[in-house]
This record gives structure tokens, C-alpha cells and sequence, in this order.
């Protein structure tokens, strides 16, 4: 079959655009002199548009990654995330819309020209997780091989490594990466019945920056979050979920209603964020894990800006997928 040599001319134009634009966007992301929070994917569980929970952080050429929610790692191609240059994944808890995505983390970073083992740090369970993904990929990883050769899909670097660390469950951080200036603190997170659960929080040039996890309010958390640039903090709006909750039960589905009930108690609502970033002295705080998971922006201003912003004088970012918080390295 000949093809419409208008069509081929079109789409080998829109394929250059896209590869020209490809290579900008790593160059801008790993720039030394600033440090830019990227939030890949907003959503939590509950079914959205919005990819589930993953953000990343570019930091003094660095490129690390905290969970991997379904969807996240399609949602880094479209950004064009700097794949290939992965540096190092962490993650926060073993739900699954925080790490449904971890196995096309390992391959497509690979793929795209990964040349290390990448370290996939995680409290204890981290271990059972990658070596499930390694699994169930180990198929994949020798077709690649196979069909591209070991010089473009080199055996050596396909697979991660489980980096299991242990914290302390009474608050005290606890450093789980130091290379060029760049330290990671993990910290206990309250998501109960959830453990293993944990906080991070990345310092670099006197720069904080606090990723909360799925937790309750904590002093460990406000602690951690004292004079934070960007606090990035998985909130809830209550009364909507309770609306939901009312809905399902009057349309029958008193499944849905349990676990819309369950929710509640182990989430943070946005009154208690705004409160502990204001007492924190957080600079600008960064709402994801979104929900409800509502997609339009109006609606979502309404959802978790006001309720926050009665409480909260500093710069409140109501989270999309792929939105840059970019910060001058002092
Ligand atoms: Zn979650
Ligand atoms: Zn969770």
C-alpha cells in the first residue's frame, strides 16, 4: 500500500517537532542552578483523568523519583520527562496507586538509555515489590536484548535494586541519600493501619523541600516541615467525600459507600494541612493526591483552595499532572 505522500510529509514534521522539543526539556530539568519539583501525577485511587500519586524532583542535575502511581510513567513520556537520566526512585508506602507504575519505571528508564542499576529506595517490603516487577519483566528485559542487541539494551543495567532502609517509628529522620550535596531524610508518616509509611524530605543549599505521603497531621511532619520552599502534601476534602459517600448509598452501592466511609480516617483533610503549613512556615504548598480526583480547575479551586486558604497565608498550588514548581538554587 503507497502512502498519501501529504499525510507522510505531515507526520515526519510532527515527529521532528516532538523529538526538537524532547531534547530541550531534559536540558531545562536538570539545570544546577535551580530546583524544580515536577507533580507527574495528582490522583490517588479513585478513578480520574489525572494520572495516580508520583512526583519528581530535579535537584543539582539530579533526576529522583518519589512513587509511581498508575499512569505516572505514560504521564512522564507526554511530559518528556528525562527518562534515560533516572538517578533514583523512593517510595513512600506499599498501596498501590503508589507504585503500579514501578515496573514501566525500571524498563522505560532503561530503554531510554539508562546506564546504572537504579536504586529503588523504600522501607522494608521494597525488597518483595522490585523483585515481583523483576519478575514478571524478565521476559521483556531479554526480548529487548534479543531484538536491539547488547549494545543498545545492555543486560547489565535493566533491573533496579531494593534499597530497604530502616526509621524510626517516634519521628527522628532518618538519612537515606548523600551524594554532591544532596541529602534525603525519610520520617514516619501516620496512615494507619498502613506500615511501612514514610515522609521525605530533600535538602540541598539550605533549600527544603517535604513530600508528606498519605499521613494524618503529625509533629513529625511539622517538624519536618519548618521553613520548607515547597511543602507537597496528599489531601482530602471531607465533606466531599462524605457526599460521595451519601450518593452511593442511596444509589444501592453500599460497597462503594464502605470504602468512601473507610477513607476518611487515615487521610488529610484541609483545614488541619492548611494549619500545620502555616505553623510549619512553609512557603508554598503544593496540593496532590487530589480527593476527590476532579479534573476541572474551577471546581477543584473551589474543592481544596478555600478550605486551605482559610487557614494558610502562603502560595497554595492546587496540584495538575505535569506542573513545575521551579525554584533559584541560592
Ligand atoms: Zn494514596
Ligand atoms: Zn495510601
Amino acid at each position: 500500500m503507497t502512502q498519501n505522500p501529504i499525510l507522510a510529509r505531515l507526520s515526519s514534521r510532527m515527529m521532528r517537532r516532538r523529538q526538537q522539543a524532547m531534547a530541550n526539556i531534559p536540558k531545562q530539568l536538570l539545570r544546577k542552578d535551580t530546583i524544580t519539583v515536577v507533580l507527574v501525577g495528582t490522583g490517588g485511587p479513585l478513578p480520574s483523568a489525572r494520572s495516580q500519586y508520583c512526583t519528581a524532583v530535579s535537584v543539582n542535575g539530579k533526576f529522583l523519583l518519589f512513587d509511581a502511581g498508575d499512569g505516572s510513567s505514560r504521564r512522564m513520556v507526554d511530559l518528556n520527562l528525562p527518562y534515560g537520566d533516572l538517578d533514583t526512585v523512593f517510595m513512600t508506602h506499599y498501596h498501590a496507586d503508589h507504585f503500579a507504575d514501578l515496573g514501566e519505571v525500571i524498563d522505560r528508564s532503561w530503554i531510554a538509555g539508562r546506564r546504572h542499576t537504579l536504586p529503588i529506595y523504600g522501607p522494608p517490603g521494597i525488597e518483595q515489590i522490585v523483585a515481583g516487577f523483576h519478575q514478571a519483566y524478565t521476559l521483556e528485559y531479554g526480548y529487548r536484548t534479543a531484538h536491539h542487541g547488547t549494545e543498545i539494551m545492555p543486560p547489565a543495567w535493566a533491573k533496579a535494586q531494593a534499597m530497604p532502609f530502616q526509621y524510626d517509628a517516634n519521628g527522628t529522620p532518618v538519612v537515606v541519600f548523600d551524594e554532591d550535596g544532596v541529602q534525603v531524610s525519610a520520617f514516619a508518616a501516620s496512615h494507619p493501619p498502613i506500615e511501612p509509611n514514610v515522609g521525605y524530605r530533600i535538602d540541598f543549599a539550605g533549600q527544603s523541600i517535604v513530600l508528606a505521603s498519605d499521613s494524618l497531621p503529625t509533629e513529625t511532619l511539622l517538624a519536618q516541615s519548618k521553613d520548607a520552599e515547597v511543602l507537597v502534601a496528599n489531601v482530602m476534602n471531607m465533606d466531599a467525600i462524605q457526599q460521595m459517600q451519601t450518593g452511593a448509598v442511596e444509589m444501592g452501592n453500599s460497597l462503594g459507600a464502605h470504602i468512601l466511609h473507610d477513607i476518611q480516617d487515615y487521610h488529610m483533610g484541609l483545614p488541619e494541612m492548611g494549619k500545620l503549613a502555616q505553623k510549619a512556615g512553609v512557603k508554598r504548598l503544593a496540593l496532590t493526591h487530589l480527593a476527590p480526583p476532579v479534573e476541572q480547575k474551577y471546581l477543584a479551586n473551589r474543592l481544596f483552595r478555600r478550605p486551605v486558604a482559610a487557614h494558610y497565608a502562603g502560595e497554595i498550588i492546587v496540584g495538575e499532572d505535569g506542573m513545575q514548581i521551579v525554584l533559584p538554587v541560592p
